[in-house]
């Protein structure tokens, strides 16, 4: 068994029955949603993920002190695992990993658990207990909490497990490679998997910008997210996940393994043929960047190629501590580890976007009916301009003396207003650098000339317009059909926004998920996007698919895409014309 890359196919298979496997089962094809590229063929093994439900029993009065004192070990000793892990991590994981060591220290869930042993629980019921009414209470809580659950559960699970001196639940012991498949993935299991035994993985949840989603592509791991029934496939199964197309094929004939090893194998000469900037075959330039996380992610990005970073995620920065910022030094300190390690290339960082599904408490309002549409993003920065103006500082004094292009760009500009704020605050922080505005609500789209008035760049977050577009919450994989960054919609708005920008001479480019997908690249390239930004990993695949294609062809390729009226419609539109079709 072996990893195989593979280029993303240009065959839509029709699911059903095929051909008869070399053990003489069916060959049968599934399709979820592709979110990492490449093509892993293994056997099927699931994830631990068994709820252990303690029995309810009745303890003794005077046993309840030893019990407590059981569940706070236990506690610390999860939480302290799971910072092991972060720290082993690193990256985006690292930030995650150590959110949930947070939850599981929460002192009111302690309480809880406390109190509960008082009245004669066992620790692990009463964790078990205290754990499901804090569920509930997330679970009812508006979207973005809901969206956390899974990353309870682990902890609760893994609490309990230690309580109960059971194995873990997690990744299951192999030394064979396997297919990883799950209902979802916590951070916790997808930060420490092993990519030379985990080929690929397959969830039953999850959409194409969840969390989980962006985690695979750093691993760069292939992955099929949102297939319903995953969880039926038997253990040992031999499937072939084809993370580009979003199909797996189960019990796949040698046939069909040939196809996708040869498609793989050209696959991979091409990427290897392919270095240096990115560009049409007729060398229009479009400048590939990286995704990165913090200085963790440096290395990955500087070996992909990428010719600077699009988006620099900050908020990873601030989940240490959900009292207070960061101090000024610390922050100089992490960003000029990553401006270091692009002399002279561009640098996008984010100012930080707290708030819906990355929520802080000393930012974020915890009573908001509806947090996605709430005081998030600029909004809460703009609620507390000290914080914005240490981290705007902080920037200033990380690029002094470096010949790097630092551009500083704000999340979730909604209008005029918000970009002018955001820019006369660089302005008063002393940032003698390109600033710009993200569009990622539909109304700086359709403004966007407008907010060009105040900022020199535009910078489409594909993740929240689609989920701002479609009314869809990229958390939820039951909307995912709309999170599908084909939507002729999404298109319009990204054409709109590029337009906006050719006309104002300033660029646009998209540093959401929508960039990594190679075909759609040569798609926003035709729309008029000036830069691609993606997980490191996507980049080599990116670069050898642009390479192929004229401008002109890129351009006729998002006509077609926009004509359609469906975002499968608008995949194959554009493959159609790319191909020559
Ligand atoms: C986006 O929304 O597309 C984006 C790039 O930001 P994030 O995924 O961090 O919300
Ligand atoms: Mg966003």
């Amino acid at each position: 068994m072996a990893v195989v890359m593979t280029a993303p196919t240009t065959t839509t298979a029709a699911a059903g029955p095929a051909a008869l496997s070399e053990t003489g089962e069916m060959e049968t094809t599934l399709r979820g949603v592709g979110v990492s590229h490449g093509v892993a063929i293994g056997e099927v093994r699931h994830m631990g993920t068994a709820v252990l439900e303690p029995p309810a029993k009745q303890i003794p009065a005077e046993d309840a002190e030893r019990e407590q004192g059981r569940a706070r070990q236990a506690v610390e000793a999860v939480a302290a695992d799971l910072m092991a892990r972060g720290n082993l991590a690193g990256g985006e994981a690292q930030a995650v990993l150590e959110a949930q060591a947070m939850m599981a220290q929460d002192p009111e869930l302690m309480a809880d658990v406390e109190r509960r042993i008082a009245v004669g629980s066992t620790a692990e019921r009463a964790v078990y207990d205290a754990f499901a009414a804090y569920r509930d209470l997330l679970a009812g809580a508006g979207e973005y909490l809901a969206g956390r659950v899974a990353d309870l559960d682990d902890v609760r699970n893994r609490i309990v497990a230690r309580l109960l001196g059971v194995p873990m639940p997690g990744v299951p012991d192999s030394d064979e490679p396997y297919v990883l498949v799950a209902r979802d993935l916590a951070p916790a299991d997808t930060a420490l998997l092993d990519p030379t035994l985990v080929l690929g993985f397959v969830t039953e949840e999850g959409g194409p910008t969840s969390h989980s989603a962006i985690l695979a592509r750093a691993l760069g791991v292939p992955a099929v997210v949102a297939l319903p029934g995953a969880g039926e496939l038997a253990e040992g199964t031999m499937i072939a996940v084809d993370g580009s197309t979003g199909e797996i094929f189960v019990n796949p004939s040698d046939q069909k393994k040939a196809q996708l090893e040869a498609a793989a194998a050209e696959r991979k000469a091409a990427l290897a043929a392919s270095t240096g900037p990115g560009a049409t075959s007729d060398g229009h330039k479009v400048p590939l960047l990286a995704n990165i996380g913090g200085p963790a992610d440096v290395a990955a990005a500087v070996e992909a190629g990428a010719e600077g970073v699009g988006l620099f995620r900050t908020e990873f920065l601030f989940l240490d501590d959900d009292k207070k910022a960061p101090a000024e030094a610390k922050q100089v300190e992490a960003y000029r580890q990553v401006l270091e390690a692009f002399p002279e290339g561009r640098v996008v960082v984010r100012v930080l976007d707290a708030g819906a599904d990355k929520p802080l408490d000393f930012l974020t309002p915890a009573d908001e009916p509806n947090p996605a549409l709430g005081v998030r993003g600029l909004r809460s920065l703009l609620d507390h301009p000290e914080v914005l103006r240490t981290q705007l500082t902080a920037l200033a004094k990380a690029a002094e003396g470096l010949p790097v292009y630092l551009e500083v760009m704000a999340p979730m500009v909604a209008d005029r207003i918000d970009a002018k704020a955001f820019a006369d605050a660089c302005r008063e922080a002393g940032l003698q650098v390109k600033f710009g505005a993200m569009v990622e609500i539909p109304s700086a789209a359709l403004r966007a000339r407008s907010i060009l008035q105040e900022v020199e760049f535009l910078s489409l977050g594909t993740n929240d317009l689609a989920q701002y577009t479609f009314a869809a919450d990229r958390q939820v994989g039951a909307v995912s059909r709309l999170q599908d960054p084909w939507q002729p919609a999404l298109l319009d708005l990204v054409a709109l926004s590029a337009e906006a920008a050719k006309a104002e001479g300033k660029s646009c480019g998209v540093c959401g998920e929508a960039a990594s997908d190679p075909l759609l690249a040569c798609v926003l390239t035709g729309l008029g996007v000036t830069s691609l930004s993606m997980g490191a990993a996507s980049i080599p695949y990116v670069r050898a698919t642009l390479a192929k294609y004229t401008l002109a062809q890129c351009e006729r390729a998002a006509a077609a895409a926009r004509a359609a009226d469906t975002a499968e419609d608008a995949r194959n539109a554009a493959r159609a014309v790319l191909s020559g079709e």
